[in-house]
């Protein structure tokens, strides 16, 4: 019974390259109890590695998060096998709108202690009790309302090149630093203002919202199915797009864009660009944007520093790297001195 993966990146990539059938990029989540997390874990590589499903997925006793390729073809039994999942009978299904064979190349089903990193005591509330979950129509509406408080739960990073127009946008690093900004300053409001809030695909709402009708909020809105799930809608049932700029997403393409407006600059030259790079300085990694004449100017690198690093012999960078941490993989994500032009 094979439970782990036997081909490399590579070699997949070259797979599906040759194999040329469409793929789709799929992403879900769902806050329910999983008794045994690692028998599911199991159950879940099994059936998807048979359908030639990639994508990284997290299953916690609390919830399950995924992001997905999926082969078209296999499309329905995929589907199907979702559905004979009590818990994810009809669970919506995030598909993303710029087609792309190459999301994935692996599938790697993890257990974690959480599907979301999230720094709170769960214990002391209730996740599912979530709040009121709203389409694209219905939030159009709803930001308009006076009485609305419009929050962006992402991090400094995401909502630097895309978000909805007049949201709070809290220059946070992790989202327990939102959440407690949040509260701090809606402290006097949690009766009479609407709290609406968004994010990626609405995992990180749904807790939020779960958090604050706990902390006495009495309207609490969420955009179902996040940022990605408006587009769709917007573009299918011909709405008003409110979102300006690129959303963020976590695999390689780093954007999805959902309006023509660049919000942002390249944190090197200040010109208009909202693509995110990782410095090519593997002992470096820093998440910043770069416009492609700065690429080429600082040959991929956040600074000169990491320029000479990464163009010493890759053996000598490794001897270098021994022994160090490499913060930037987990902490200050795109920040750094070196950037001039990041605000
Ligand atoms: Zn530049
Ligand atoms: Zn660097």
């Amino acid at each position: 019974m094979q439970l782990y993966n036997t081909l490399s990146a590579k070699e997949r990539a070259a797979l599906i390259e040759e194999a040329g059938q469409e793929r789709l990029t799929i992403s879900f989540y769902k806050y329910a109890h999983i008794g045994n997390p690692a028998i599911f874990r199991n159950h879940l590589f099994i059936h998807w590695n048979e359908l030639d499903v990639l994508g990284r997925i997290y299953v916690a006793h609390e919830g399950i998060n995924a992001q997905l390729s999926v082969p078209a073809e296999n499309f329905r039994q995929f589907k199907e096998f979702l559905d004979s999942i009590t818990f994810l009978e009809n669970v919506r299904l995030n598909i993303a709108i710029e087609q792309d064979n190459m999301s994935f190349l692996k599938l790697k089903v993890k257990i974690r202690q959480k599907i979301l990193a999230d720094g709170l005591n769960d214990k002391t509330f209730d996740v599912t009790n979530k709040g009121v979950h709203v389409n694209a129509e219905k939030f159009n509406e709803l930001i308009e309302d006076p009485d609305t408080v419009l929050v962006d739960m992402r991090n400094h990073y995401e909502s630097e090149i895309g978000h909805f127009k007049n949201a709070i946008t809290p220059d946070v690093d992790t989202f327990r630093d939102s959440l407690d900004i949040i509260e701090r300053d809606l402290h006097n409001h949690k009766e009479d203002k609407k709290l609406v809030m968004y994010c990626t695909g609405g995992i990180r709402c749904e807790k939020a919202s779960a958090y604050y009708k706990h902390k006495g909020f009495k309207q609490v809105y969420q955009l179902e199915g996040g940022i990605i799930e408006y587009a769709r809608q917007v573009e299918q049932q011909k709405l008003e797009n409110k979102f300006v700029g690129k959303n963020f997403v976590f695999d390689h393409r780093r954007g999805e864009r959902i309006s023509d407006h660049i919000i942002s600059q390249c944190h090197q030259c200040g010109e208009p660009c909202d693509d995110h790079v990782n410095c090519a300085n593997e002992a470096c990694h820093l998440l910043f944007i770069q416009c492609k004449k700065c690429a080429e100017k600082m040959n991929n690198c956040c600074s000169d520093h990491c320029m000479e690093i990464h163009a010493l012999p890759y053996e000598e960078q490794k001897a270098l790297r021994k022994g160090k941490v490499v913060s930037n993989k987990i902490f200050k994500k795109g920040r750094s001195e070196v950037l001039k032009f990041k605000r």
